[in-house]
């Protein structure tokens, strides 16, 4: 738990951040009680423009801008929850984006990687990172769907972009046990996929319909 608990910007909106927990996620089946002091406490309207700041804790993804979104509060703390983080895990993902997933895992694990091919978006997220003390993790500028092999491998993956298939890089890259979660359909309409390795299987559940923005790369489109 990196994340400065008593500065300005964690203050900011923590009415209107906790009543997104209990209209928002509560009622919809968010019940990890650390998923849910994440979400209450990472100030999400840090992560995008200054001008969409008092929609970020609606009920809609908004953009960040190179025609990427960031989540909606509901989606992320529902993948965060399937992930079933316990504070010490190597977590990678895949799609930094506004950073704000990012820092919702560097919460609840020991140690986050997370990789972005748009280089103006990871700078962004970076600087976010530095701003609020978030230190437990690590991002660069690549093609996720290949994976991170140097830190691997990893006991939760997170994929925040949709592919037509799971890449295969990330599926070895996964620790036996280990769980992903991805969404995988056509372009504009998918299905959330839980996939989870255990000795030696790899067992993929559906979880439900979502919309996402395209995974781009070897792996992806
Ligand atoms: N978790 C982010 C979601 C951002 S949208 C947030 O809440 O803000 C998904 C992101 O995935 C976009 O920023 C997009 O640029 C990125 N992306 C798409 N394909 C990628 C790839 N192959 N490797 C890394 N990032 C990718």
């Amino acid at each position: 738990m990196t994340i400065l608990f008593s500065s300005p910007a964690t203050r900011a909106y923590e009415k209107v951040r906790a009543r997104m927990v209990s209209e928002q996620l509560q009622p919809r089946g968010v019940t990890d009680p650390a998923v849910l002091a994440a979400m209450n406490r990472v100030p999400r309207h840090c992560f995008v423009d200054d001008a969409l700041q008092s929609q970020a804790y609606g009920d809609f993804s908004l953009p960040i801008g190179e025609g990427q979104t960031i989540s909606q509060p509901y989606v992320v703390a529902l993948m965060t929850q399937l992930l079933g983080l316990t504070g010490k895990e190597t977590v990678l993902e895949i799609g930094t984006g506004s950073g704000y997933q990012t820092a919702i895992l560097a919460a609840l694990a020991e140690r986050v990687y997370t990789v972005e091919r748009i280089k103006a978006l990871h700078a962004r997220a970076r600087r976010v990172f530095d701003k609020l003390h978030i230190f437990n993790l690590l991002c660069k500028i690549d093609d996720g769907t290949l994976g991170w092999p140097e830190h691997g491998p990893y006991d939760a993956i997170i994929v925040t972009a949709a592919g037509p298939s799971v890449p295969e890089p990330l599926v070895a890259q996964l620790a036996d046990p280990g769980v992903m979660v991805i969404p995988v359909g056509e372009r504009g309409n998918q299905k959330l996929v839980m996939i989870r390795k255990q000795d030696g299987e790899v067992m993929e559940e559906i979880v439900e319909d979502v919309k996402f923005v395209s995974l781009i790369g070897d792996h992806g489109w």
